[in-house]
């Protein structure tokens, strides 16, 4: 029993260090790159706090959302909650992390081409990035405002339906957030599935870099659905993998955009002792900015350039129209659509920290469905030899969450596959 009683202590004094080195960021008006005083309280955040729930402090993620590895310049590195040694995803890292190792039960992250869904799967827990509109983005921090939508992380599906619930919605604040009436999101999740069409998408398991150990259990969680009753149905969407390409044109673009108001004047980190406003401006962003956020605007405010708008943005425009037709033609005939949510399961330490290209590829199968402005979620489907969470994403059609919660709430209750987690003194 003493024995027994040491374990305890030294699981939960590993715990206690866990959750100081998560919930790093104790400061709410703390952003990104330096000290960003925002000025307006984030509609999600207030709707949460409107029903009762408590915020328990603010998450290290990427700088200014950028990344999917969970390293961040400013505040050091997330690290993730089943093995230290390997990257947290990102760029929701903190809120993947702070989840999984029960320092809180919810929280919220935005996703505008994975960073809901990514962390999710590198923490094995559950992440929902809603329809495009479905949550206001009044308050968030905007990084590609065609792509960015608020959501929740939850250890399971009937927290991420009412965390949805509660801060879905109509917002006049902001004129992209849809006026459609919010459904009772967890009524729908007892439904049976049996009878629904899931598409598994060829390009997907095709796709190159993907882990054969990812594959095998993604292919499990489609067999469990069969076993419920599904139907699986061999799917194309041919545009399917351009998503990446396309999108590291769209997104750096908005981002050089939206980026344009770090100046240091209003709010954000301002260089000390400049001789004159020019001085200020250029000090401030070439301080205040990480490596990643001045490649991004580099190459956004390249592809925006008058000689190369056409070439770029435009052309990325055109693909991603494309993609969303791909999406169309696929649901005509199944009712969800089911991926891994990233080739390969977290990435070790340092392991693509001189080779961004290679980090931009974790997020090549979620990044679709932020192109076609859909819903997906990310949920557990099990576990890599070396222990970490794999996970598997359903997609559906705009404003389809109640099917996708749905079919994840019945994956759920019959996969348990936290019931078969391997040992990690983190993960309560
Ligand atoms: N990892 C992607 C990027 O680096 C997505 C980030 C996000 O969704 N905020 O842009």
């Amino acid at each position: 029993a003493r024995a027994r009683a040491r374990e305890r202590e030294r699981v939960r004094a590993a715990l206690r260090a866990r959750v100081r080195e998560v919930v790093a960021l104790l400061a709410a008006e703390r952003y990104g790159a330096g000290v960003v005083a925002h000025p307006t309280a984030a509609t999600a955040l207030a709707r949460l706090e409107a029903a009762g729930a408590q915020a328990i402090g603010a998450l290290n993620m990427a700088e200014f959302a950028l990344g999917a590895t969970g390293h961040n310049a400013a505040f050091g590195d997330c690290r993730n909650a089943w093995q230290p040694e390997f990257v947290a995803g990102g760029s929701s890292s903190g809120s993947g992390a702070a989840v999984a190792c029960g320092a809180t039960a919810l929280s919220i992250g935005s996703d505008t081409g994975g960073s809901v869904r990514i962390p999710a799967a590198a923490n094995g827990v559950l992440g929902l990035k809603p329809t495009y509109g479905r949550v206001s983005r009044y308050g968030l921090v905007a990084f590609a405002s065609s792509l960015d939508q608020v959501g929740p992380f939850a250890t399971n599906v009937a927290d991420a339906a009412e965390l949805l619930q509660v801060i879905a919605g109509e917002d006049p604040r902001d004129s992209t957030c849809l006026k459609a009436p919010v459904p009772n999101y967890t009524a729908a999740l007892q439904q049976p599935v049996a009878g629904l069409k899931v598409g598994i998408v060829r390009e997907c398991f095709e796709a190159e870099g993907l882990d054969p150990e990812v594959k095998a259990s993604v292919m499990a969680a489609a067999a469990q659905l069969e076993a419920l009753g599904c139907e699986l149905v061999d799917v194309g969407c041919p545009r399917f993998n351009d998503g990446i390409a396309t999108y590291y044109v769209i997104a750096p673009s908005e981002a050089s955009a939206n980026l344009a108001r770090y100046d240091g004047v209003k709010y954000g980190y301002r260089a000390a002792d400049a001789a004159g406003l020019a001085e200020m401006t250029s000090r401030s962003r070439a301080e205040g900015f990480g490596d990643e956020v001045k490649r991004r605007i580099l190459i956004g405010t390249y592809a925006l350039s008058a000689g190369y708008v056409d070439a770029y943005y435009k052309k990325a425009q055109q693909v991603r129209t494309l993609i969303r037709r791909d999406f169309d033609r696929a649901f005509g005939s199944v009712d969800v659509l089911l991926t891994p949510t990233s080739p390969t399961t977290a990435f070790g330490f340092g392991a693509h920290s001189e080779d961004p290209l290679a980090m931009y590829l974790a997020d090549l199968l979620t990044i679709p469905a932020n192109m076609a402005g859909l819903p997906a979620i990310s949920l557990p489907c099990g576990f890599d030899g070396a222990g970490l969470p794999i996970g598997v994403q359903l997609i559906t059609g705009v404003l389809q969450e109640e099917r996708l919660l749905q079919v994840a709430w019945n994956y759920e209750q019959a996969a348990r596959v936290m019931e078969k987690r391997p040992v990690a003194a983190l993960v309560p």
